[in-house]
Order: structure tokens, then C-alpha cells, then sequence
């Protein structure tokens, strides 16, 4: 079973808690809006990324398993 993140564009204000917990995974640009480098993280990112799902002020961000 794979599983994604995805991110609500309209809810993200760039805070930048997601780059901080996975730099692999998340990168906030000069707009002051995430992109997802990789939608699709490895399963030794999973933690990292749960955490920047958690800690998300915004609630911008989550996790699909698919
Ligand atoms: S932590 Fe949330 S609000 Fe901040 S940049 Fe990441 S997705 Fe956007």
C-alpha cells in the first residue's frame, strides 16, 4: 500500500514547520507557499512527514494512503 501528501494551497500561509520537520519533502519558496519536492516520500520519511502534518499551524497538510 502506498500513501502521499497533499497539501491545501488555500489554507498553507508558509510557516515553514513542514520544511523544518522534512526538508526532503517540503520546500517554501519566496511566495511564501509550499511545494511538495516529492508527493510520493519514502516509507523513512513517513515520521517526519506525520510530524509536519501535526504540526502544520494551518492544518494545510495531509497524508493519503492509498
Ligand atoms: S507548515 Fe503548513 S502553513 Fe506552513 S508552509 Fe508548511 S503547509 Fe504551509
Amino acid at each position: 500500500m502506498g500513501w502521499r501528501v497533499v497539501v491545501d494551497e488555500v489554507l498553507c500561509q508558509g510557516h515553514e514547520v513542514c520544511e523544518a520537520e522534512a526538508p526532503g519533502v517540503f520546500e517554501v519558496g519566496t511566495d511564501h507557499k509550499v511545494r511538495i519536492l516529492r508527493a510520493e516520500p519514502d516509507a523513512a520519511e513517513r515520521s517526519a512527514v506525520e510530524l509536519a502534518v501535526k504540526y502544520c499551524p494551518t492544518h494545510a497538510l495531509k497524508i493519503v494512503d492509498d
